[in-house]
């Protein structure tokens, strides 16, 4: 539901709506990117609209925490983990609200826990179960009070301990909160000015999207496009939240009425929002090099052996990506190859060590330096083709592929970490996304 005020001020007709407003690491790193935020803010305020904010810790600063925990003990307590790095949100949120009131703008800070953003009990990668806005709409109306709320953590409600929302968790703060408010929209303010069709870090020719579906940039995500956690954009989805990827580092014209058409950064929006026109083939590529191959060697070709394998990781709560298992010949034994997050693999090995009878393998290698290359695009249903051509323009660069997985809309490779940049500028040429080639359109 859009919740909406209509006010006539001559012949201009102003749209005032309630927005939120996420800064990432970067956009809050110092005081003065903190001032730069209070800006964005005090813009939207002017302009009428009831803002609820979500911060992120200091670029760098979850990591410092992370870092000291592992540090104290490599074995350590996750609730402990999540009460030590819900920290750095806890002192943006403050310092924001202090620089608004500094503005003269009514503003307080809220913690998970106080308004409550209620969670499940999985430490260190909870998911929001219910969060309760009633106060903060009800401050909305009574003094027009901006809340800055710290981002990526909430409460498990049954032991009462602070819980966070795993790497990345404020943008799932964000999107939950403009549901939980019936927010028009969620902006998600970060260091580049939109969604590109890859990592503009890495192809600088790579090209901005105005819009792209709920579907794509969910599978962007969960490929390792870390412009936005996936569970947000499953979350956006779900509530079909508007959402909105923009720079905070830009100043222009914030066309928070989108009936003006003119809109800054990228809108993550349902499909039937994009016409045919804008539609490609490709919406982008996306690497990620989290993830570690696991080979075992000489598995008794019988049925229940892949069951054998899986089985005991599966309980052990470890996620399984990429699969690879040979068809056996004579031998009655064929090798088996899959990835696990490189978190994980340590447990994995022991994992598959101590399973090591039951499943009747001979050799357990693995392999860190592996990186994973995924192109996506919902084109995809309708066109054969797509594979072909990267595993060809791949092999042209003499690049091996190691593994293969597809989606409806997705095809990744696995191919030696040291190739990814190469791999990905060249697809993303190969696929016609370049800059260049679009102007040349
Ligand atoms: P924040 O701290 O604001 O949450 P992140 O570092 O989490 O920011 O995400 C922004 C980064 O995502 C960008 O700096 C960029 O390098 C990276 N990124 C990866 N893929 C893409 C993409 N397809 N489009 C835009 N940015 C991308
Ligand atoms: N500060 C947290 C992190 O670095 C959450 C976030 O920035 O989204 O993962
Ligand atoms: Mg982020």
């Amino acid at each position: 539901m859009r919740v909406t005020i209509l006010i006539l001020t001559g012949n201009a007709r102003v749209v005032m709506g309630r927005l939120v407003m996420k800064f990432g690491g970067t956009s809050v790193a110092n005081i003065d990117r903190i001032r730069n935020v209070a800006r964005h803010v005090k813009r939207e305020v002017d302009a009428g609209h009831d803002v609820a904010v979500v911060v992120s810790a200091m670029a760098g600063k979850t990591n410092e925490l992370v870092e000291w925990c592992r540090d104290a003990s490599p074995m350590h307590d996750a609730r402990e983990y999540d009460a030590v790095v819900a920290s750095g949100e806890q002192v943006t949120s403050g310092l924001l609200a202090i620089v608004l009131q500094g503005m003269g703008i009514q503003a307080r800070s809220w913690q998970g826990w106080q308004l409550p953003i209620r969670t499940s009990d999985a430490h260190a990668s909870a998911r929001i179960v219910e969060i309760d806005g009633a106060e903060i709409v009800n401050r909305f109306k009574d003094r027009k009070e901006v809340a800055v709320i710290a981002g990526f953590q909430g409460i498990n409600p049954h032991t009462n301990r602070i819980t966070t929302l795993g790497r990345g968790g404020s943008d799932t703060s964000a999107v939950a909160i403009a549901a939980a408010l019936r927010a028009d929209r969620c902006d998600i303010y970060t260091d580049v000015d939109g969604v590109y069709t890859t990592d503009p870090r890495i192809v600088p020719r790579a090209r901005k999207l105005s819009k792209v579906t709920y579907e794509e940039m969910l599978e962007l995500a969960s490929v390792g496009a870390k412009v936005l956690q996936t569970r947000s954009v499953g979350l956006a989805m779900k509530e079909k939240v508007r959402v909105r990827v923009l720079s905070s580092f830009e100043e222009g014209r914030d066309d928070a009425n989108e009936e003006n058409g003119g809109h800054r950064g990228t809108l993550i929006v349902g499909e039937e929002e994009i016409d045919d026109m804008e539609r490609q083939l490709i919406t982008g590529i996306a690497h990620d090099k989290n993830e570690a191959k696991i080979t075992l060697t000489a598995v008794p070709d019988r049925p229940g052996a892949v069951a054998s394998i899986f089985t005991p990781l599966a309980d052990a709560g470890i996620n399984v990506d990429m699969i690879v298992q040979n068809v056996a010949h004579s031998t009655g034994s064929t090798d088996v190859t899959f990835t696990v997050p490189k978190s994980e693999l340590a447990r994995a090995l022991d994992t598959l060590g101590k399973a090591k009878e039951s499943i009747g393998y001979v050799e357990l290698f693995h392999d860190t330096r592996v990186s994973k290359i995924s192109v996506v695009g919902v084109g995809m249903r309708s066109h054969a083709g797509v594979a072909a051509a990267m595993f060809k323009t791949l092999g042209e660069r003499g690049i091996n592929i190691q593994a293969i997985t597809t989606s409806e809309i997705k095809v990744s490779v696995l191919i030696e970490e040291d190739y990814t940049e190469l791999a990905v500028r060249v697809l993303h040429t190969a696929y016609g996304l370049d800059a260049e080639d679009t102007a040349a359109e």
